[in-house]
């Protein structure tokens, strides 16, 4: 949810088949990522493409008739760096955070393991596990982003033989949404900026890209369009939810002995969840998609080399 400049809260999260990949009909591109929201009776809602100038109505406030009813049944997606700022917020590390208030889903498009927040009520229409009746949210400074960006909607998209994804904007407009009645107007860039979303989008962006890939992958049937083992399925999953755990396995294993970090680097993950985040990332995109995200040391990759040329029957 978004808080007005009344210090009021705003909108929540249903704005949350989002990480939901599909394939895009658009030959030229490569896949989406976000889906936006679907109606009650379960379509998706018709977006409207918007650039961070262009304007719109919405104000989210105590006083609107639907207060709260966009954090029943919400369906939130959890990116690492909310586990990293919630877990916090709980002072707490991010596995028992992720114990108490989360369940494990698999995410859509990729079928990547990820975890949601827990709604409350047997069937999970009930209140979000943070919502007070009262008062709205109560983990407001450290809401997820998708509960900052409702209602906008975020799309993610890659032209075909381009590395860059392009992201777009979009404006949900769910029919038990009254904000949108209001009169306040604001830029997509001005919403962005009230709602902290900035340093959600920078510490996700690599985390975002393997998804996409993966969808990709799998919608598609990318260049070695296959499925990613268990194994790598479980670590993504432990970079993603667990920082601790993969901080263990950096200095625990042979990982430094086997990929080339330069000591700045290795002094950052050793205390900085933020800098180990991004080195983890570094390292699925290396394993699952072959990237050049991390070098091997000299010793490691002229073994590789050995065994390689083994393997073809040179000398
Ligand atoms: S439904 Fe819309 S206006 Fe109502 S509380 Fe949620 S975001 Fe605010
Ligand atoms: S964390 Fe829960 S209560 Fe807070 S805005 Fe998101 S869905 Fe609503």
């Amino acid at each position: 949810m978004s808080r007005d400049d009344d210090g009021i809260l705003s909108p929540p999260p249903s704005a949350s088949e989002e990480m939901a990949g599909r394939r895009e009909a658009n030959s030229d591109v490569e896949a989406t990522l976000f889906e936006g929201v679907r109606t009650s009776d379960g379509s998706p809602v018709e977006p409207v493409k918007l650039t961070l100038d262009d304007a719109f109505k919405f104000r989210c406030h105590k006083g609107v008739s639907c207060w709260n009813a966009c954090c029943h049944g919400a369906d939130v997606t959890l990116s690492p760096y909310d586990i990293l700022t919630l877990a916090k917020h709980f002072s707490v590390r991010p596995s028992q955070f992720i114990a108490d208030f989360t369940l494990p889903a698999l995410h859509e498009g990729s079928g990547l393991p990820v975890t949601k927040l827990v709604m409350t009520e047997k069937d999970g229409k009930g209140p979000c596990v943070f919502m007070h009746e009262e008062n709205g949210c109560s983990v407001y400074d450290a809401r997820p982003a998708t509960c900052r960006y409702y209602p906008l909607g975020l799309g993610a998209y890659k032209l075909k033989g381009h590395e860059e994804r392009e992201d777009m904007h979009f404006l949900v407009k769910e029919a038990h949404c009254e904000g949108h009645k209001e009169e306040q107007q604001q830029t997509v860039g001005e919403f962005r900026s009230d709602q902290g979303i900035e340093p959600y989008d920078l510490l996700n962006q690599r985390w975002i890209d393997i998804l996409m890939k993966m969808t990709s992958w799998k919608t598609m049937g990318g260049p070695m369009g296959k499925d990613v083992s268990t194994q790598t399925k479980k670590m993504f999953y432990m970079v993603s939810t667990d920082i601790d755990a993969f901080r263990r396995f950096v200095f625990e294993t042979k990982f430094l002995e086997t990929y080339d970090i330069d000591d700045d680097m290795i002094e950052a993950v050793r205390t900085k969840d933020e800098a180990l985040l991004q080195l983890g990332f570094d390292w699925l995109k290396n394993v699952m998609f072959n990237e050049e995200t991390l070098s091997l040391r000299e010793p490691v990759l002229q073994q590789a080399i050995a065994a390689a040329r083994d393997e073809m029957g040179g000398s």
